[in-house]
């Protein structure tokens, strides 16, 4: 029997990203980030308040997955939420992150309580969400990201699927408003799991 298939993001929605990567730019590279605007690469400073290039921001931020991750710690609930839906249903971590650093983030999750299967993406996450579903079958499917550009880009490829705009951390929350192409928008993942839950038991997509 078809069970249903829940594709949650990672940074920002799973684990926390914004205070250990603040914590990485200050202490291996001397720099400040503070988050005024969502946008990271643009608000980072060296310590004589100059900005530093965005160009520099993919190296930084590779330089994060590579010694850093582990300083990574898991968003509220998120563990015991995950868990309770994966007796039931299957979960897929769907993350923008380079296939080498995927390997380490599969371990990382299953190390804090998180043991789902992490597929690494680039861009656009509409089309790894519709090949997943060719994959799985679900008899429903959840998508989960703190990113708005990601639910336009599901709401094209795949618009049945039910698109959950979850901005878990605190700094960003007041930075990034609801996603107009998801269909709700929840922070917290105790709030989360009952919104699913209520979901799954409806009929099937
Ligand atoms: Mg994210």
């Amino acid at each position: 029997m078809a069970r249903p298939l829940i594709i949650s993001d990672c940074d920002g929605v799973l684990l926390e990203f914004c205070d250990p990567f603040i914590g990485y730019l200050a202490q291996v590279h001397g720099l400040t980030l503070k988050l005024e605007t969502f946008a990271l690469a643009g608000n980072i400073r060296h310590a004589d308040g100059t900005a530093v290039a965005p160009e520099a921001f993919p190296a930084l931020l590779d330089g994060f997955f590579n010694t850093h991750m582990a300083t990574q710690t898991p968003v509220a609930h998120a563990g015991t939420a995950l868990a309770r839906l994966a007796e039931y249903c299957d979960v897929v971590v769907l993350t923008n992150i380079a296939d080498h650093h995927a390997v380490m983030r599969t371990s990382e999750l299953a190390r804090v309580g998180m043991p789902y299967r992490v597929i690494g993406n680039n861009g656009p996450k509409g089309e790894p969400i519709r090949v997943l579903l060719d994959e799985y079958g679900p008899s429903h499917a959840v998508f989960i990201d703190d990113l708005p550009p990601h639910h336009t880009s599901a709401k094209k490829r795949v618009p049945h699927v039910h698109r959950l705009h979850m901005v878990a951390e605190a700094p960003l929350r007041h930075l990034i408003p609801a996603a107009a192409d998801a269909d709700a928008r929840i922070d917290c993942w105790a709030e989360a799991l009952t919104h699913i839950e209520t979901l799954l038991k409806g009929p099937a997509t």
